[in-house]
């Protein structure tokens, strides 16, 4: 039915799921993309769990459970009237309330809405925490934004979204474009029209109003922790490897943070308007500063760093590396990228953004023999300490850094853990995608079929 995709590969059971789907929404190609990888895993499913195929599971759960889209008015600092079209797809909550972030980037439409929120099931299922999946945001840019026009653009989005989340129903976070900033304003218009303190009905809150210490890092060093299972289960370690780190975000800041302080040297960051080589290894005071504070780009990085260079030309793959971490966005790692980073030696890849690596690149990156870890279970750090976060917010308590940091340490553990012996179980052994998708699924399929046709 798809081009792109070959469905000779699947079962004839889970060819006809995918048919359909790209016949009833042709336009989809991310969406597309993110279902066709779990599927291809799927295969032994079909022959082990035949109760899967009775209750017609592989069918209901690559359709979303509910699909908003809605206006979203709001006025700029001259009074000129701007709309953008806002999103939230909640996707399964068969294992606990819809969970899952909020992007707010001129790309943004319902194809890769949806692919987020589809990931987010089996992510958030593989932290064993009881959360299902959702996605949502906006086709608005922050960039070049005041605060003023970020604050009434999130007060309008969540006049439209409050009538539809809640603590118990759907729990919304940050993803690109969304950070603290955001998340402050969202929560005090949640608030003011609810007349109601629901500490629990967002996550990544500011540290004195319900926020959870360790949220802001979660993603990163969730990332780096996840990576260092990897090594370590290889007899190695990040003293000493070279990274480069793909991003200048929440996500890729952490992870430098966090894979410096285990020995390594990050020589590389980047942003859409180029990257940075610092042989010297990453500053990350100074990187949040520009990013976090200033909110600047990678060139002013450079332009205060005398070991940095700026460069708005090539790509960041061809930095020579021991260790690549995509932190970016979706499909930002194709084949040319990837075959650069194998000429240099790269010896593993691990996912910080989510599907930043094209199908062909996955592809490539296994036959080189090259280590590869999936984003939905090597960025799941960031779910899992919204759901601490939710768990504190429950308690109205805050646990401090360390216990909470030490939590999503053992949470990382425990998903590395859990691929590798669902991988060895289904005849697939050190195959992380596959172990990945497999356990992440079946907890999900096991609750659907406990729960009947909903
Ligand atoms: P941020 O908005 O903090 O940072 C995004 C970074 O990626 C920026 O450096 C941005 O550059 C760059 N970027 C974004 N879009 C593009 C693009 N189209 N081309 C090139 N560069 C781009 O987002 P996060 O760090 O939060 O998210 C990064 C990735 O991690 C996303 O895929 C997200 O879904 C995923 N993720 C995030 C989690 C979280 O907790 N925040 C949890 C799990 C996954 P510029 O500023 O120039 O746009």
């Amino acid at each position: 039915m798809s081009e792109k995709f070959d469905t000779s590969q699947l079962p004839r059971e889970l060819a006809s799921v995918f048919d359909e789907l790209v016949a009833r929404d042709p336009h989809q190609g991310e969406f597309h993309q993110a279902v066709f990888e779990v599927l291809s895993t799927l295969t032994p499913l079909v022959e082990r769990k035949p109760e899967y195929q009775d209750l017609a599971i592989f069918e209901r759960i690559v359709e979303p459970e509910r699909q908003l889209m809605f206006r979203v008015p709001w006025s700029d600092d001259q009074g000129h009237i701007h709309v953008n079209r806002g999103f939230r797809v909640q996707f399964n909550s068969a294992l606990g309330p819809y969970k899952g972030g909020l992007r707010f980037h001129p790309s943004v439409n319902l194809s890769i809405i949806k692919f987020l929120g589809f990931e987010q099931i089996f992510k958030n299922s593989l932290t064993g925490l009881p959360m299902g999946g959702a996605k949502g945001g906006a086709n608005f840019n922050p960039k070049g934004k005041s605060d003023a026009e970020i604050m009434r653009f999130c007060q309008s989005f969540m006049t439209e979204l409050q009538r539809h989340i809640g603590p118990n129903v759907d729990v919304p976070a940050g993803d690109i474009g969304v950070g603290g900033r955001e998340i402050g304003y969202l929560f005090g218009q949640y608030r003011r029209i609810r007349n109601s303190f629901d500490a629990g009905v967002l996550t990544g809150k500011g540290l004195t109003w319900g926020g959870s210490f360790a949220r802001t890092e979660a993603t990163g060093y969730g990332l780096v922790y996840f990576a260092q299972e990897m090594l370590r289960a290889r007899g190695d370690s990040f003293e000493g490897k070279r990274v480069v780190v793909s991003g200048s975000g929440n996500v890729a800041i952490y992870a430098t943070e966090k894979a410096q302080q285990l020995g390594a040297k990050v020589v590389a960051v980047s942003d859409s308007s180029g990257f940075v080589i610092d042989e010297e290894g990453i500053d990350v005071d100074l990187l949040k500063d520009v990013k976090e504070v200033r909110r600047g780009r990678v060139s002013d990085y450079a332009a205060e760093r005398p070991s940095a260079h700026f460069f708005s030309e090539g790509s960041i793959w061809e930095v020579p590396c021991d260790v690549a971490l995509p932190c970016a966005t979706q499909n930002e790692l194709g084949l040319e990228g990837v075959e650069a980073l194998i000429h240099n030696g790269v010896q593993m890849v691990a996912e910080g953004a989510n599907m930043p690596t094209t199908p062909e690149a996955i592809d490539e990156l296994r036959r080189a023999g090259v280590l590869y870890a999936p984003g939905k279970a090597s960025n799941a750090g960031g779910v899992a300490t919204s759901g601490l976060e939710m768990q504190q917010n429950s308690g109205r308590t805050q646990w401090p850094f360390e216990e909470t940091d030490a939590k999503l340490h053992q949470i990382m553990v425990g998903i590395h853990e859990n691929c590798l012996a669902t991988a060895d179980e289904y005849g697939v052994p050190g195959d992380y995608v596959a172990g990945a998708n497999l356990a992440g699924f079946i907890k999900v399929a096991d609750a659907m079929v406990a729960q009947g046709l909903i």
